[in-house]
């Protein structure tokens, strides 16, 4: 069942549409330093490639600024035109004035109310950069972060709770500020000229239930389009499952335009898994499709033989290869199911609910594979190459389903 969305403006990024009933946009960052045109560039398509629909990348000093450009042009050199966004910290006023070409290229500005000056220059600061987005027509993400609230509201309201006859904790007190710190800016921004549909809100916190708290108080508070994202996530495990949980639930209220997942790589690790990690959340969820599913049961001793297992993970990585040429030969085949089931227990029954399925000879069973085809035995694999066998079979059934009379060559080259 499709869930239903806040109603919002929709924000272009580029070509890029964040809101209203527009699909919830994929976005992530660079961590290449943005003085390095050739690195940055390589990451952006990296993660672009990896299905990343928006990037963004640090602008933190002149030469950064002055190679934003240059690595805009490298982008579109490799054929991709994904909207580059610039982040923006306590220099943006200046960056974004002295370095046309940085405003230009980019789609979309971010911008940290924390982050703008001091309190005297904070008001002149942020009215720069936003009439900058305004001569530029571009949006800006007015993005609050817990770690750099603006000190001058916080105090402002720490002392206001201070003098009630019942003050609030502090905890509450600080995520309210956060709610505050973005919606005072956006009011603030719309003040200065920028209409409605080039704001986006985010506000940041690094545990679940605050930022649940926080995002449910935005939601009530205003139509703007919302980025989600959990903020310094951290690393591995930990990172994935609390985005997940964080995201998921305000996802499922319909909570949520784009989203980030702030992944910490292992030292030389894959940038792109934050992308792939963000892509996962809105497919496990039903709310877009990017790649087709693979169905694994977990395996238990039933499965005590190694045969499951490798059989198992041979499917998954020919299905991963095959789709960097299915997806732009076969529209639709993110949409495919793939069942790869390791008994008799659950293996038929499974594989008839998806598209295609394969349940593997258990421990004790006759060395036999049963392939079903849209709910339908379709044939039974058996002997050394059940893996290949099966590879040819999908790939058939993709070719049939998704691809008319195209040629996508052979699973493999033996
Ligand atoms: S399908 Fe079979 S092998 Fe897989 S978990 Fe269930 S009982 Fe175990």
């Amino acid at each position: 069942m499709k869930i239903p969305r806040r109603s919002t403006p929709t924000c272009y990024v580029g070509d890029v549409p964040v809101g209203s009933c527009h699909p919830v946009v994929v976005q992530s960052m660079t961590n290449t330093d943005t003085e390095d045109a050739s690195a940055t560039a390589a990451q952006v398509i990296e993660l672009a490639r990896a299905g990343s629909e928006l990037v963004r990348i640090t602008v933190n000093t002149p030469e950064a600024a002055r190679q934003v450009a240059e690595i805009g042009r490298r982008v579109a050199d490799a054929g991709l035109n994904v909207p580059l966004v610039g982040d923006f910290h306590y220099n943006g006023h200046k960056l974004l004035r002295e370095y046309p070409d940085c405003a230009s290229t980019l789609a979309k500005y971010r911008i940290n109310p924390g982050n703008v000056g001091s309190r005297s220059r904070h008001d002149e600061n942020f009215a720069t950069m936003i009439r900058v987005a305004i001569d530029h027509d571009r949006p800006v993400r007015i993005g609050v972060n817990w770690g750099s609230l603006d000190p001058g509201l916080l105090t402002e309201m720490m002392d206001a709770n201070a003098a009630l006859d019942e003050p609030a904790e502090a905890r509450e007190v600080m995520l309210e500020a956060i709610v505050e710190s973005a919606l005072r800016s956006a009011v603030s921004a719309e003040s200065l000229g920028l209409p409605p549909d080039h704001i986006i809100l985010s506000a940041k916190v690094s545990t679940v239930p605050d930022l649940l708290e926080v995002y449910h108080r935005l939601a009530r508070r205003t139509d703007l389009p919302l980025h989600l994202g959990l903020t310094e996530a951290g690393m591995g495990r930990k990172g994935i499952v609390a985005s997940t949980a964080a995201l998921a639930l305000l996802l499922q209220e319909g909570i949520g335009d784009t989203i980030r997942v702030s992944l910490t790589p292992t030292a030389g690790g894959d940038r792109s898994e934050e992308v792939r990690v963000a892509q996962q959340i809105l497919q496990s969820m039903e709310i877009r499709s990017f790649f087709p599913q693979v169905t694994a049961c977990p395996g238990c001793g039933r499965t005590t033989s190694t045969l499951f297992q490798e059989l198992a993970e041979e499917i998954q990585r020919n299905l991963v290869e095959r789709m960097i040429q299915w997806r732009n030969l076969y529209p639709g085949v993110e949409e495919l199911s793939v069942a790869v089931m390791g008994c008799i227990v659950n293996g038929p029954g499974e594989s008839k609910h998806a598209n295609i399925g394969i349940s593997l000879p258990g421990t004790g069973e006759d060395p036999k594979a049963p392939v079903y085809i849209d709910g339908a035995l379709s044939t039974t694999l058996q002997g050394p190459r059940i893996a290949e066998d099966f590879a040819r079979l999908l790939e058939d059934y993709v070719r049939r389903h998704y691809g008319g009379s195209v040629e996508a060559g052979p699973a493999h080259s033996d």
